[in-house]
């Protein structure tokens, strides 16, 4: 089989891509190692940035999201037992972020490549890239090996992206002598629940507790989104839903009227949380996007969003390469999506540790916490300043 890009994995990296390269009449073929239940139901991001939206609107998977995405214009962060709301359009001139879920996007996007789009192979594991400095010339052409149905198979491709996540295998096309890994572990976890109640508050409430930070945040009107900060290594099975929502309120208690509803709990898990860079972000005709090539902790929410706005950039690319035969923007990929994954990882730090209690923290350190929570609320430029990162940059 022989493509013009082989895109590896059918998150919301490679099927994003896949369609934009199919409204530019550019032939591609996605490989996904899981099965399609699978990735339509797989937990994850939920929170989508103007640009996300404004792109998924104009490669025609908007419809359902029009219909059935919550606008959200604000943040709402709580400390020492208060409350503050930040507002997102009068802070960056309009913008706004939407509240859809991963597996809604991953719904809508396979179900427009399924009817009219590129091969998209569910249960195809790729096993290696090889041949990413190939010159096509003489006729050498990148190879991508995958087994399918039980047996071994060859794509062939004239580019190759690695749109398959943190634990893929495109990132090993760089070779170690030029590549640069750029990492930072965090001390704690995130312990997500989903639950069978509508959501306490109309937006999404960040808190910064003594007890480590809590978020709650929501999947439709009728259902919860609740987070806790827990150690590493935490066993979901060691906490009763009773202890999950004592703690819950405990963590987002302010002085005033509001009580946080309970419902039954339909999903357990625990996220270990990590931030990740690998430069460059292209090597020869093999390009990485999304969490292939960075991760941020997810306090941002900028993970689906800087997979998203990855592609754009190499959709665009692509598209300039085909009507105008120049390679310049395709070159200068890495360069240009490294400018925003690192705002974006400093954002993601930002948030993560200004909200959470590291075991190791000093009184002192917790002064600066609560001091720069302060600030955002005292401040315009401060508030204006999450606001901007919160609800997307523009990309460049
Ligand atoms: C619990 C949780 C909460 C999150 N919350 C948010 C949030 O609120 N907002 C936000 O913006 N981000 C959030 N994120 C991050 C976001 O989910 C990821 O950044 C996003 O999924 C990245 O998309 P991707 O397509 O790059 O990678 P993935 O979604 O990881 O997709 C990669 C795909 O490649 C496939 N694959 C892997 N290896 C192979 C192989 N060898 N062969 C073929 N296929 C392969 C995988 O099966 C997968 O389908 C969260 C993540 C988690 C885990």
């Amino acid at each position: 089989m022989h493509t013009t890009v082989g895109i590896i994995g059918g998150g919301p990296a490679g099927l994003l891509l896949a369609r934009l390269l199919h409204n530019s009449g550019i032939d591609c073929v996605v490989l996904e190692s899981r099965d399609r239940a699978y990735v339509e139901h797989r937990q994850r991001a939920g929170i989508l940035e103007q640009s996300t939206v404004d792109v998924l609107r104009s490669s025609g998977a908007g419809e359902r999201l029009d219909r059935e995405g919550l606008v959200h214009d604000g943040i709402e962060l709580r400390w020492d037992r208060k409350a503050h709301r930040i507002d997102f359009p009068s802070l960056t001139g309009g913008r706004r972020v939407w509240v859809y879920a991963q597996t809604e996007v991953c719904k809508d996007l396979i179900a427009l490549q399924l009817k009219d789009g590129a091969p998209l192979l569910f249960e195809a594991q790729v096993l290696a890239v090889e041949g990413a400095t190939a010159n096509i010339k003489t006729g050498d052409r990148p190879v991508i090996r995958y087994t399918h149905e039980g047996q071994d198979k060859t794509l062939i491709c004239d580019y190759v992206v690695g749109c398959d996540g943190f634990h893929g295998v495109a990132r090993d096309a760089v070779p170690e002598s030029i590549k640069k890994t750029y990492e930072r572990v965090y001390p704690y976890s995130w312990f997500g629940i989903l639950a069978d109640v509508p959501p306490s508050s109309d937006e999404l409430v960040y808190a910064h507790s003594p007890r480590g930070f809590a978020l709650l945040s929501m999947r439709s009107p009728s259902v919860s989104r609740l987070y806790l900060q827990v150690p590493n290594g935490t066993d979901p099975a060691d906490w009763s839903d009773e202890r999950i929502w004592d703690e819950l309120d405990a963590r987002f208690a302010i002085d005033g009227d509001w009580t946080l509803e309970r419902g039954p709990i339909t999903s357990k898990g625990v996220l270990p949380m990590r931030s990740f860079v690998s430069e460059p972000m292209s090597y020869g005709r093999v390009f990485l996007a999304g969490d292939a090539a960075h991760i941020v902790p997810p306090t941002g929410a900028k993970g689906l969003n800087l997979a998203a706005a990855d592609v754009i950039v190499l959709a665009r690319a692509f598209a300039n390469l085909k009507d105008t035969g120049s390679a310049e923007l395709l070159d200068a990929y890495s360069d240009t999506c490294l400018k925003r994954v690192w705002r974006a990882e400093h954002f993601s730090y930002f948030m993560t540790s200004t909200l959470h209690t590291d075991p190791d923290q000093s009184a002192f350190e917790t002064r600066l916490q609560i001091s720069q929570l302060d600030r955002i609320a005292s401040s315009p430029y401060a508030a204006a300043e999450l606001a901007e990162n919160y609800a997307g940059l523009h990309i460049g």
